[in-house]
């Protein structure tokens, strides 16, 4: 006779759980999940929080290890539902900072699917879109940027693949997509970036480097090229799932793109930078 892995009692010929056991163990995963998503995201008393996940975790044959993994997964389920209405507003972020407090989540486990980064970069968006320049990053060593005066690093993103378009036929339109009014600035959500890539037959990878986002320019430093671009030289703007395209204010001027890995950051970051 085997034994229920979950309760210890014999669970039958060759059998290492019982049903209602498993089903009792799963029910109660979500139950977690979805109530630590919901106090994330709307905020509420966390010690009540901890009782009742303590109580389900008790009752579903949950352990302490699981149940700290399962906080994490809320976590990140906060932060979703945090998105799904817009930009992460300010209630939002201190209420996922609280319940990050509060059960002593490592930073490293809430980022193991993004989901801090996301936090931050909401942050940083919702600040500039308040009209305020966000100094939420921390930049370790020397930038290879020229800065000007008064000019201040908003960003920087690492191994960014710069293209430039073989012909400029293609820029027809601007941006598209669902885009909301928040403060000063003009948001688009995540759905509005599910669409193309930076990369298509038109584009020549010309390098790979850091791509610098300041209060006045896009800089880019790669081991073959290196320019900086004001944002009143800019005449379009174009939204991809993976980065963004510029077009610059120069009859020879040939579209350029720059792959980030984040359409949605990348696009709402510059073009609510140069609008500032
Ligand atoms: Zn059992």
């Amino acid at each position: 006779m085997g034994q229920c892995i979950y309760c210890g009692k014999p669970a039958g010929f060759l059998k290492k759980t019982h049903k209602e056991c498993k089903q009792q163990h799963e029910q109660g995963k979500s139950e977690v999940i979805s109530l630590v998503g919901k106090i994330g995201a709307e905020g509420g008393d966390l010690h009540r929080l901890e009782n009742s996940i303590e109580h389900v975790a008790s009752t579903s044959f949950i352990d302490k290890d699981t149940l700290n993994s399962l906080v994490a997964s809320g976590w990140e389920r906060a932060v979703n539902i945090a998105f799904d209405d817009g930009l992460l507003s300010e209630k939002e972020e201190s209420a996922l900072s609280e319940l990050k407090e509060h059960f002593s989540l490592p930073q490293q486990i809430l980022d193991r699917n993004g989901a801090y980064s996301k936090l931050v970069k909401g942050a940083v968006l919702r600040d500039i879109m308040d009209g305020n320049l966000p100094e939420r990053i921390k930049i370790d060593g020397g930038l290879p940027f020229n800065l000007q005066k008064s000019e201040k690093v908003v960003w920087v993103f690492q191994n960014v693949n710069y293209y430039e378009e073989k012909t400029r036929t293609r820029y027809v339109g601007g941006s598209q997509g669902v885009s909301v009014r928040i403060a000063k600035g003009l948001y688009y959500r995540t759905g509005a970036f599910k669409g193309e890539r930076v990369q298509t037959s038109e584009t020549v990878h010309a390098d790979t480097g850091l791509l610098g986002v300041t209060n006045k320019h896009i800089y880019f430093a790669g081991p073959s090229k290196r320019f900086r671009i004001a944002y009143n030289k800019i005449v379009t703007f174009e939204p991809f799932s993976d980065g963004i395209g510029v077009q610059r204010d120069a009859q020879t001027a040939k579209p350029q793109s720059f792959q980030t890995g984040d359409g949605w950051f990348t696009y709402n970051l510059i073009t609510n930078l140069s609008q500032m």
